[in-house]
């Protein structure tokens, strides 16, 4: 399985649509400071369900939305699409914004809930957040984590995580 490519419009410093063909293996991404790498970065998250601002280094989701430039307006929602690859099975994870309909993630043009976005994630053995990412600061942060933290951080590798969430949910209702 690999992320065939990404697609990113008006996310963050990328103000119109931006195409990223991603090849299997290793990518890396290289540029000034401050051209919008981490950015990229914060596009998959986001894309894949993180809506955590620390970690989307955001306050609101509107921060998500390109500001614009001196010759570009700023935008008034945004989208990040993915595409998961497997032999001959694809998947496109979509990802919309705008501060009127709030955000929006549709599987295959079919809309889902966040919750449900990471049932898709596990078949496609992208699940927990941390597997997928390791971002500065995290192996300090896990050498750092309390009790509950630890705890947390491996239901979430091993898949546990969901069955809390469900189990949550059921209560709640
Ligand atoms: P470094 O090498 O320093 O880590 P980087 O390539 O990772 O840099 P990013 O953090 O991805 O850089 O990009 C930072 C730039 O993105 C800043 O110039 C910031 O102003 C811009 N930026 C962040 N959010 C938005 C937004 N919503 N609209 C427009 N520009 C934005
Ligand atoms: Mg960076």
């Amino acid at each position: 399985m690999y992320i065939a490519r990404l697609q990113l419009k008006n996310f963050k410093s990328f103000g119109g649509s931006h195409e990223l063909p991603l090849s299997e293996g290793f990518t890396a991404i290289v540029g000034p400071n401050g051209s919008g790498k981490s950015n990229i970065l914060d596009g998959l998250r986001w894309g894949l369900g993180d809506s955590n601002g620390g970690r989307l280094r955001i306050t609101r989701q509107s921060d998500l939305l390109f500001q614009g430039t001196t010759t570009r307006q700023p935008s008034k929602s945004t989208e990040v699409a993915l595409e998961l690859k497997d032999g001959d099975t694809s998947t496109v994870i979509r990802r919309r914004f705008s501060d009127e309909s709030g955000a929006v993630t549709l599987v295959d043009g079919v809309k889902h809930r966040l919750q449900d976005l990471s049932e898709v994630k596990r078949r496609w053995r992208l699940d927990g957040d941390r597997f997928a990412f390791i971002g500065q600061g995290d192996v300090t942060d896990a050498i750092t984590h309390r009790p509950m933290q630890r705890r947390n951080h491996l239901e979430e590798l091993f898949g546990i995580d969901t069955y809390r969430k469900r189990r949550d949910d059921a209560l709640n209702k």
